[in-house]
């Protein structure tokens, strides 16, 4: 749905059935279905009442002087004697969801998706009975408003109290529908329900961040006061200066402070245990608000979901308020945010800073000495460590592709492990003041690194080529088997959706990377929509013949397909995603396309490099090669995206948490079509996902990959796990597509 225009529509329908002309009418009470009507007309105040659906009136009375806010109660029971007062007002919950999509969003021009209506129904109903819902909702559904719905209707219809007076959380992937949520959805929707009598109280609503996302006044003031001003520049602390009377204190929302500086200036909680400000600072005040039950809507992200999940199991105190009702948007995410939050990690760069910062800066005493010399001990090991970890990585492991590189904690690791761990616990014996920080950064580190002395884990080193800056990560074995018992085994109702749930309709992926066999299968109600979308008629999918075996350390291979990409671009006059699924082939293929499509304005994604799209989406008639978050996280909407070039099928790229999953099947078949397989489907699916954004959107999608040309392994379960696309095999089908489906302009 889109944002429309919150004026009193009610009071235009009113004027609209000509039972009183003219514009200074004002509604001065709703209640159920029914209004009245305030009208001056010249020498008094008249007032009508109206049921706003079915359009029967009435006269009420007339006043020589406007009534007051304190006649509210009298105007009820005015409204409450009419024949026609509450006759189409729902009694139920289920009515009251089909009459807010039927009745109120309409008023505001919003058109009727009966499939939107049920997957709110669905939803409300899977939130009273405490039920565990998985839907699979394609974009343009409007998934966001069936689930705000459901869970509102549920807050003031609910017979169960504690599911009327605890908040609802949302949990997202992303800051953007967060913030979506909270800024634009809700307001929206509480304007329209108040206009309609449904809600007597604004809607209220907050996100939640970790504190480090928040700043801290007695951090800010203390770094201003210590900046050396010929160091810094002015406009710098012009900006820094200023924060300090706003009311924001949310670092993502306060603009032009670099990451250097919100490093500084953020909440770092040990600080406020001994914070003399701590009764009237703003974020302690902000928290206060925050946790209030009487927000109904808290709002994170899967992280700090999961965080506060994992706190109330420590039994220590939660993060986020009591709850009995949990929205997972965007679910596909959840298990990347689960190998984080269960999982560990030590990096190279953290040891160093940890012993670096432990070095005292005089050395005139032997304690000082023995300081220095421990911490130093603890850089030698560490570089030992990864060193040693960088020698164990196979050689096969194709460097470009994996970002989870295999390795093995020798013997000798394992012993400059425990070194590590003996000399960090040394170093917390020393007399380090007042920074509490310190002392609590040191004790996680040793705690992390314990880890890596159990046998019950998965790990992997990430970045162990880049000099000094090596990661070991891991993740428990049992992943699955502890999101069971943490997630599902509760009986709070959880609705997990999103555009990429399920394979051909089938959610046993999904279910059981997140362990959801433990709930009890009836409590889990799965729900797939089709797109609302034309996709027949707005877009064409061209699957070629005779396309060369997918081989990025082939040269050939890559040169072929880049000639293939060049044709495609020329065919759709450039507005191309081309989609791959690593860096090094994009490079070779951007670099040889280079000389040859001078027309178009090509754009390059560089690792680190975050502008680029904004690059293309600017351009006339861009062509963008990407790889990495553009398989999903990407939103361009009309013209400038109309070809989605898909290179490779998206396989997984296998890592050592697929190598340990690869052992629980019988067979290597077994693990290809259970996993490997519905994972490069609902990988492929999020990218095709970029090119249809809106009901108008037009396009083509090419897919470049001889296995899934027609007849090969993966043609069927290409075809069954995309919408219903015209499939097309020249390219001079999709010129003509688009020259029928797009403006003159669009090819200039
Ligand atoms: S209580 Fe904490 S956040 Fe507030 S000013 Fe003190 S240290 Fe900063």
């Amino acid at each position: 749905m889109e944002n429309k225009n919150l004026t009193e529509p009610l009071l235009s329908k009113w004027i609209a059935t000509g039972v009183v002309g003219g514009s200074d009418y004002k509604i001065v009470k709703r209640n159920k279905d029914c209004m009245i009507i305030e009208k001056f007309t010249g020498k008094t105040y008249t007032y009508h009442a109206m049921n706003f659906i079915t359009r029967e009136y009435q006269y009420l009375f007339h006043k020589k002087q406007p009534i007051q806010d304190t006649m509210d109660i009298l105007l009820d029971k005015k409204l409450s004697v009419l024949d026609f007062y509450g006759r189409h007002f729902p009694k139920s919950g289920e009515e009251m969801v089909r009459f807010i999509f039927e009745i109120v969003f309409t008023n505001y021009g919003y058109g009727i998706r009966k499939e939107q209506i049920q997957l709110s129904l669905h939803m409300y109903q899977m939130m009273t009975t405490g039920n565990i819902s998985l839907s699979d909702v394609p974009v343009g559904l409007g998934k966001t408003h069936a689930y705000l719905v459901a869970a509102i209707v549920q807050r003031l219809y609910s017979g169960i109290e504690i599911h009327r007076e605890t908040p609802v959380i949302i949990t997202t992937s992303s800051i953007e529908l967060q913030r979506a949520i909270v800024k634009d959805y809700l307001p929206e929707i509480s304007q329209m329900l108040l206009q309609f009598g449904i809600i007597d109280k604004p809607i209220t609503s907050v996100i939640r961040k970790g504190k480090d996302n928040y700043l801290c006044d007695f951090r800010l003031r203390d770094y201003i006061k210590n900046i050396d001003p010929k160091k810094k520049k002015l406009e710098e602390l012009i900006i820094l200066r200023q924060v300090e009377s706003l009311n924001e204190i949310d670092l993502d929302e306060l603009k032009g402070i670099s990451q250097y500086d919100k490093k500084r200036i953020c909440v770092n909680y040990n600080s406020c245990q001994v914070c003399l400000q701590k009764n009237i600072c703003r974020y302690q005040q902000f928290m206060k608000r925050a946790k209030q039950s009487s927000i109904n809507f808290q709002v994170c992200n899967h992280n700090y979901y999961l965080a506060d999940v994992l706190r109330r199991k420590r039994n220590l105190s939660a993060l986020l308020p009591n709850h009995k009702i949990v929205v997972i948007d965007e679910a596909h995410k959840l298990i990347d945010a689960a190998r984080q939050m269960y999982g560990a990690s030590i990096s190279q760069r953290n040891l160093y800073n940890l012993a670096n910062k432990a070095i005292p800066k005089k050395l005139n005493t032997t304690k000082a000495r023995q300081f220095k010399e421990t911490a130093e001990e603890v850089i030698k090991d560490s570089n030992k460590l990864f060193a040693e970890l960088v020698t164990n990585i196979p050689e096969h492991i194709n460097r470009d592709e994996t970002e989870k590189f295999e390795t093995i904690l020798t013997s000798k690791s394992r012993v400059y492990l425990s070194r590590i761990i003996s000399y960090l616990q040394d170093l917390i014996r020393f007399d380090h003041g007042e920074d509490n920080k310190y002392l609590s950064d040191l004790k996680r580190c040793i705690k992390e690194l314990r880890v890596f002395q159990d046998w019950g884990i998965i790990y992997w080193m990430e970045q162990p080529f880049l000099k000094g800056q090596g990661v070991l990560a891991s993740i428990p074995i049992a992943l699955s088997k502890v999101l069971g018992e943490d997630l599902w085994s509760t009986d709070d109702s959880k609705l997990l959706t999103s555009g990429t749930l399920a394979v051909h309709k089938d959610f046993s992926y999904i279910k059981k990377e997140l362990g959801m066999q433990v709930a009890f299968e009836n409590r889990i109600h799965q729900v797939t929509k089709e797109s609302p979308f034309d996709h027949k008629e707005n877009c064409l999918l061209y699957i070629p013949e005779n396309l060369p075996y997918p081989s990025y350390i082939d040269k050939q291979y890559l040169i072929e397909i880049g000639n293939k990409i060049e044709a495609l671009v020329k065919a759709s006059n450039g507005h191309a995603l081309v989609l791959f699924t690593s860096y090094k082939p994009l490079k070779i293929v951007f670099e040889h396309l280079k000389p040859r499509l001078k027309a178009y304005e090509l754009v390059q994604m560089k690792r680190g490099k975050k502008d680029s799209v904004n690059e293309f989406k600017k351009a006339k008639n861009g062509v963008y090669f990407a790889t990495g978050s553009a398989w999903e996280g990407m939103d361009i909407p009309g013209d400038a995206l109309s070809h989605l070039i898909v290179v490779k099928l998206p396989f997984p790229i296998p890592d050592p948490i697929s190598e340990y999953e690869r052992t629980m099947y019988a067979s290597m078949d077994d693990y290809i079509n259970a996993v490997v397989v519905p994972q490069m489907l609902i990988k492929l699916k999020q990218g095709i996902g970029r090119l249809i954004r809106k009901e108008t959107d037009t396009g083509v999608i090419s897919i470049l990959d001889a296995r899934a040309t027609k007849g090969a392994k993966y043609h069927e379960a290409v075809l069954q796990a995309l919408p219903d696309y015209t499939v097309v095999d020249s390219t001079l089908e999709i010129e003509q597509f688009l020259r029928e489906k797009k403006k003159k302009e669009y090819f200039e």
